[in-house]
């Protein structure tokens, strides 16, 4: 049976473009082809203009096989940050779903993982940008109103960081505290398409999530309709290499564990 759920999703992709049928239907009929029983739209906070909770109401109407969530991809955008955060604190009720992320390193505009930064990333202290990096996860997590993080490990997009030691030992102690905080991590095909060639987060740091009862949720963090379960065959391989038979979904913020 495929793999039933994907927890992160970009409609609008990279611009503020309204929720309407036209743009929502296509997710709706492309989950249905890839054997998806639910969707939750996840689009970056800084759209969250667009965001229509009226028309995914009616998407759910009008594909009622399917369950759609609403979310959102909270980020620690220096912009649009705080905008995004009292807009999820105003919307909370309506929302079921509140991934947080960080694509920007402190002091620094651009976000860090954009892949025509590799060759600058090459070239930089990363274990300093991978502990400030985990500085801002937990600035997020200080700030709460986040149920899952996304894309743990996207510091090292790029591929060019190899520690001695493994990721793990910078991510250890994040894990613990989202055990604590009782949140979800979610385990994300996104990776297959970029420079890194894995997906996040790296196999270590599922293997000490699993190890601490971390719930994962599916991801492909899809910007197009057409990349909703995007390498989902290989997730299933490496879920079964990992002897993952469940995983969460959530509705209105609680988390439903369901087994494959
Ligand atoms: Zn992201
Ligand atoms: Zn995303």
């Amino acid at each position: 049976m495929p793999l039933p759920i994907d927890y992160h999703t970009h409609p609008q992709a990279h611009s503020i473009k309204p929720y309407t049928p036209e743009l929502l239907q296509p997710w709706a009929d492309s989950a249905r082809q890839r054997g998806l029983k639910e969707i939750t739209f996840t689009d970056h906070d800084r759209y969250h203009e667009g965001v229509d909770f009226d028309q995914i109401e009616k998407l759910r109407e009008a594909n009622p096989d399917l369950k759609f969530l609403a979310g959102i991809e909270l980020d620690n955008d220096p912009v649009s940050g705080k905008a995004g955060r009292l807009w999820v604190e105003k919307n909370w009720d309506r929302l079921d779903y509140v991934l947080g992320s960080a694509h920007y390193l402190p002091g620094d505009p651009e976000m860090f993982d954009q892949v025509t930064r590799k060759d600058e990333f090459a070239q930089r202290d990363l274990p300093t940008d991978c502990a400030h990096y985990v500085a801002e996860l937990n600035g997020m997590l200080n700030r709460g109103g986040i149920d899952a993080l996304s894309h743990l490990d996207l510091i090292n997009i790029h591929g060019v960081w190899h520690p001695e030691g493994g990721l793990l030992p910078h991510f250890q102690a994040l894990l613990e505290r989202i055990k604590r905080e009782n949140l979800a991590i979610e385990i994300s095909t996104a990776g297959w398409r970029k420079p890194v060639n894995e997906q996040y987060p790296h196999v270590d740091i599922i293997r000490a999530a699993q190890k601490l009862g971390i719930p994962f949720t599916l991801a492909s963090d899809a910007h197009s309709h057409a990349q909703l379960a995007e390498y989902y065959d290989r997730l299933t391989d490496l879920l079964k290499q990992l002897g993952i038979r469940e995983i969460a979904t959530y509705e209105k913020h609680r988390r439903k564990i369901i087994s494959l």
